[in-house]
């Protein structure tokens, strides 16, 4: 945990993040369907690079919640460290692409809404920030209009074009870098589209991005493993 190898180019990348930064509400369809405004400016939360995990490894259901929610994203991996990036130079700051599933207890969201809380307990537990197949580099993708999926047991939930975000891939290095410094291996996961839903034990979850591949990841309970 803390870091995960993906094939890039010949080779093997170590993604290593200091931070994911994680964005909230960036497809207006799934701002609708959590009964939330599109956002006027980029909202962004943290989730811990301790939530990392690799294809091969399960998502695990934390006995706190019992809603956890899948959520598909398409993950940009910083190259060079970057501080107050101008839009127009924000991809030169860019190693690559892959996917990120921003695994979400719904239910301590609810609460943590309701009381003015921080989402970090939600978005932070171990195994939420499952990423793969591999790095895809950035000169061999361009990814303003990519088709981003979900399914579960085989049956689509989640579908989307990364063309459907509300604040593109510069604009959000542009303002991310402009409050913290990104690292290299720092990833930015840039939102999900709509068909957000529940996971249970037993679930198979296959996402795919346009370009990057699909990647699989089985969902187990917190009770169904020793630990
Ligand atoms: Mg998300």
């Amino acid at each position: 945990m803390g870091y995960v190898r993906l094939p890039f180019r010949d080779g093997y990348y170590e993604v290593r993040p200091t931070k994911i930064v994680a964005l909230a509400k960036n497809y207006v369809e799934h701002a609708k369907e959590m009964n939330d405004e599109p956002p006027d400016e980029p909202i962004i939360f943290l989730k811990p690079p301790s939530a990392l995990i690799g294809p091969g490894n399960p998502i695990i259901l934390p006995r706190k919640s019992k809603r956890v929610d899948h959520e598909v994203e398409l993950a940009v991996i910083i190259g060079k460290r970057a501080r107050k990036v101008p839009a127009e130079k924000a991809f030169e700051y860019v190693l690559g692409y892959t996917i990120l599933l921003d695994i979400t207890a719904r239910d301590l969201q609810d609460e943590a809404r309701k009381k003015g809380h921080p989402w970090t307990v939600c978005k932070g537990f171990d195994t939420f920030a499952p990423v793969g197949p591999r790095v895809v580099d950035k000169r061999e993708l361009d990814p303003s209009d990519l088709e981003i999926g979900l399914k579960v047991n085989g049956k689509l939930r989640q579908i989307g074009r990364t063309s459907q975000m509300i604040f593109k891939i510069p604009e959000l290095i542009e303002y991310i870098s402009s409050i913290m410094t990104l690292e290299p291996g720092d990833i930015i996961a840039t939102g999900t589209p709509p068909g957000v839903g529940p996971l249970r034990h037993g679930d198979k979850i296959e996402a795919w991005i346009e370009g990057i591949g699909k990647v699989e990841f089985d969902v187990l309970s917190e009770d169904s493993i020793l630990c």
